[in-house]
């Protein structure tokens, strides 16, 4: 599973060289590859709370993308999206390099404080 969603993570996250060929899931599969061999060194044990948050994720990304101009499709694979477009556009100067990297950071640390700390929050 980690490493199907490191895949997804990879390709949505424009990761690997773009099209079809070997360069470009050979990448995917080797960042994937190694993406599960640290989460399998590091954190070992997948805490439990880990599905919740990966189904809050995806709810919030849902919530999220139904707030723009595209909406979502709520009842995929029927292709009909849904929106209420409070967002009019995304991907701004300040999105993209100052809140994605700031959340970036704040995973991390999150992460940092509840997981891989010797001595995490609990
Ligand atoms: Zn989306």
């Amino acid at each position: 599973m980690s490493f199907f969603l490191l895949a997804l993570a990879v390709r949505a996250l424009n990761l690997c060289p773009p099209g079809h060929g070997f360069h470009s899931w050979g990448t995917i599969v080797a960042l994937a590859g190694l993406g599960t061999a640290a989460i399998d060194k590091f954190i070992p044990s997948a805490p439990g709370w880990l599905p919740y948050a990966i189904g809050l994720g995806c709810v919030a990304h849902l919530l999220g993308d139904s707030i723009t101009k595209r909406g979502a499709p709520w009842l995929w694979p029927l292709k009909s999206r849904y929106e209420i477009t409070l967002i009019k556009s995304s991907g701004n100067k300040v999105e993209t390099e100052i809140l994605t990297p700031l959340m970036g950071v704040a995973t991390v640390a999150l992460l940092w404080l509840t997981v891989l700390s010797p001595h995490p929050l609990h």
